[in-house]
């Protein structure tokens, strides 16, 4: 098993050197807001040109799946879009979901042998998962990947838009 490292960092995402960055995307996979329209913008139409492919393939993405694409002009070689739960008040299946997130996208990154992945705070934003909420669902997913299965990859970032986040996150990690 690889030593997998895992860090954060507060930053914008579109700017992390990396193999692939993780976009919060939704179902349509046609972009959105957030982290979605700062990915399809600094990234160019490449990733939507895929992103169409994909969703004529398979009709979009589910909540709590992920699909891979080029990352265009990006400097990660790579965009992985999953889709996070809406928050709806703490219903069961929301961490669970929002573990699923994770799972999918660090399984897709150790497919491809890749050996470095960044997510952005899936949900927080625009979805109005609760911040510590989904910090924790987020760290405890990842450590239990590492634990659990045989990956390629050497680094896993969490990139935080926001200081509450980073801050959070670094309490969760420094446990
Ligand atoms: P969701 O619909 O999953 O909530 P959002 O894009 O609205 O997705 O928000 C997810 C998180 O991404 C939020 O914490 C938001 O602050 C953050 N975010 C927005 N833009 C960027 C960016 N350029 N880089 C990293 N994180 C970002």
């Amino acid at each position: 098993m690889a030593d997998t490292k895992i860090e954060v960092q507060q930053g914008d995402i579109t700017k992390i050197e990396v193999d692939a960055v993780v976009n919060a995307a939704n179902s349509s996979l046609l972009g959105g807001g957030g982290v979605d329209g700062a990915i399809h913008r600094a990234g160019g139409p490449a990733i939507l040109e895929e992103c169409k492919q994909i969703r004529a393939r398979q009709g979009g993405c589910d909540t709590g799946e992920a699909v891979i694409t080029t990352g265009g002009n990006l400097p990660a070689q790579y965009v992985i879009h999953t889709v996070g739960p809406v928050w709806s008040g703490g219903n069961s299946r929301g961490p669970e979901l929002l573990a699923n997130c994770y799972n999918n996208s660090l399984r897709i990154a150790s497919e491809k042998q890749l050996q470095s992945i960044a997510f952005p705070n899936i949900s927080t934003g625009i979805y109005g998962y609760p911040k510590p909420k989904a910090a924790q669902v987020a760290v405890q997913a990842v450590k239990d990947y590492i634990k659990n299965n045989v990956t390629s990859l050497q680094r896993v970032i969490f990139v935080c838009f926001d200081a509450e986040n980073l801050k959070l996150y670094e309490r969760l990690l420094h446990e």
